[in-house]
């Protein structure tokens, strides 16, 4: 199974381009809507919000999750001089936030641009603003606007509770490395549509369901909003890289323990063997600090095997990296397991 790799990172822009911090997702929704609708396929949203696509096909029906939230802000305080606090959505270091661009998402509609510093953003000003200790109430968004009194930041129409889209500083460079913030989880997305569009025509070897979460960064992403005959369910979110893993950038994640559980035994393995098979490059691995849209299905009570697959990515919640080759990977795994994959447990 090929999966088209300009379609993939052209899908892949066009979610990286719009905002979508846990929270506000309407944005996305339809842009994902629209590449869906461009290949012929039409999706149902549970209550509380994302895409569910069901595909028709016989064998142990499983679900594969990405999610399309991210990271963000939002609007705490408004202080005299205009400039804002927030509040994270979403876990990060306030130090992967410091210097950035980012996009007020007014509820009134309008928007603004501003960057995020702390109290003390000049070495020429301050006696020593790297001790500054790096916490949310030292940091401010200064607008790019003329305004130097909290009621003239009102007057634009910027209120408390407003979101907070970080630029995502997008760059897909000739050699296959792409970097951005928010690979997580559009990344993952990215690929769910790549074999979405590779599987048209094609006879699936199981029921499969592709579930687009939005409450994924906040941990209830796909507590809910499961199809009731769902038995396995594969999360495709990041890998890690970084010291002491054994991730790469140009293969495929699947992991076999994270934070919070280890994954299906049974599932794992039909991932490693399905991989090995297509000759697929591919690492296991264990994620300390990490949770996924499986873990939130399964402590939401859903009886169901869980698997996670992903592309390499490093520096995560952060200004991430990975490369084509580990989208490849991740697409082409899926892929495979959905059209040869027997299911997890043997009968
Ligand atoms: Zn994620």
């Amino acid at each position: 199974m090929d999966i088209d790799m300009l379609f993939l990172k052209e899908c892949l822009a066009r979610l990286l381009r719009t905002p979508s911090p846990t929270g506000y997702p309407r944005e996305v929704m339809v842009v994902v809507e629209g590449i869906l609708r461009e290949l012929g396929i039409t999706a149902g949203s549970p209550r509380k919000g994302g895409l569910l696509v069901r595909l028709p096909g016989y064998g142990r029906p499983l679900l594969a999750t990405a999610h399309l939230d991210t990271l963000g802000g939002m609007v705490r305080e408004i202080h005299s001089d205009g400039t804002l606090s927030f509040v994270r959505v979403g876990t990060y270091m306030m130090q992967s936030v410091e210097g950035e661009n980012c996009t007020i998402l007014t509820r009134k509609g309008p928007r603004f641009s501003g960057t995020i510093f702390t109290t003390e953003p000049s070495v020429h000003i301050y006696d020593e603003p790297a001790k500054l200790e790096r916490k949310p109430a030292n940091y401010r968004v200064l607008l790019d606007e003329r305004v130097h009194k909290a009621e003239e930041t009102q007057a634009l129409g910027i209120q408390v509770g407003d979101f907070i889209a970080l630029d995502p500083r997008t760059v897909f460079l000739p050699n296959g490395f792409v970097k951005s913030r928010h690979l997580d989880d559009k990344a993952g997305a990215a690929c769910l549509l790549a074999v979405l569009q590779a599987l048209k025509g094609e006879t699936m070897h199981r029921a499969v369901s592709f579930y687009f979460t939005i409450y994924e960064e906040v941990g209830h992403g796909a507590a809910a909003g499961i199809p009731a005959d769902v038995e396995e369910i594969l999360s495709v979110d990041i890998g890690l890289v970084g010291q002491g893993q054994t991730s790469a950038e140009t293969a495929v994640t699947i992991c076999a323990k994270d934070a919070a559980s280890p994954y299906d035994y049974d599932l794992t393995e039909t991932l490693v063997r399905t991989a090995e098979a297509r000759g697929i490059p591919y690492r296991l691995d264990v994620f300390p600090h990490y949770g996924s849209d499986a873990d939130a299905a399964l402590n939401a009570g859903h009886d169901l095997r869980a698997g996670l697959i992903g592309p390499g990515v490093f520096a995560t919640h952060f200004y991430e990296r990975t490369h084509e080759e580990g989208l490849q990977a991740t697409a082409r795994l899926l892929a495979a397991l959905l059209l040869e994959g027997e299911g997890s447990s043997a009968t």
